[in-house]
């Protein structure tokens, strides 16, 4: 059995999500996936002082079996795609329990903020289908389709092999 935080074990809990989900080549909104996980999301706003104090953006709590996100909705949506995924990539790999923390927030450093970007990266654009309509994607707009920003396409196609070799491994 892999450590929680090698690369191993990630990639392994990745490619299983995305057969479970039946991600590969049919992306899904993490609105969605939560509401089907029976994931809690919670909005807030701007004008939510003590909640944009934990977050800007957002940030995940267990409480006993359940787990919920809370989301700010003022930021534009694209950003909060990431931010919804980058969450559930916390729940779905367990980092409350492993860091023993019944609140993650978002923006954060270390093992597991890594993890939890690594698994959002490949949950909305999953490297089988972002090679597969690469050569498509003449105007390198294809981003949009997946309601994701431009900066995280720059992420997403910088590790696209490495991220294919890896989910791969684990098919
Ligand atoms: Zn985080």
């Amino acid at each position: 059995m892999s450590k929680w935080y090698s690369y191993d074990s990630l990639y392994h809990s990745i490619a299983d999500f995305i057969k479970a989900q039946d991600l590969t080549y049919c992306p899904q909104s993490p609105f969605k996936l939560c509401k089907d996980l029976g994931i809690g999301l919670i909005p807030y706003t701007d004008a939510t002082q003590q909640l944009v104090f934990i977050s800007k953006d957002g940030f995940s709590v267990r409480k006993g079996q359940k787990y919920y996100i809370f989301y700010n909705k003022d930021i534009y949506s694209r950003r909060t795609t990431f931010t919804l995924a980058h969450e559930l990539g916390h729940i779905i790999l367990k980092h409350h329990d492993l860091i023993g923390s019944d609140v993650l927030m978002s923006g954060g450093f270390g093992i597991a903020e890594d993890q939890a970007n690594i698994f959002a990266r490949n949950i909305l654009m999953t490297p089988q289908i972002t090679k597969a309509m690469l050569p498509f994607d003449i105007d390198g707009q294809q981003y949009k389709w997946f309601n994701v920003s431009k900066e995280m396409y720059n992420l997403r196609l910088k590790y696209l092999d490495q991220d294919l070799a890896w989910v791969n491994k684990f098919f």
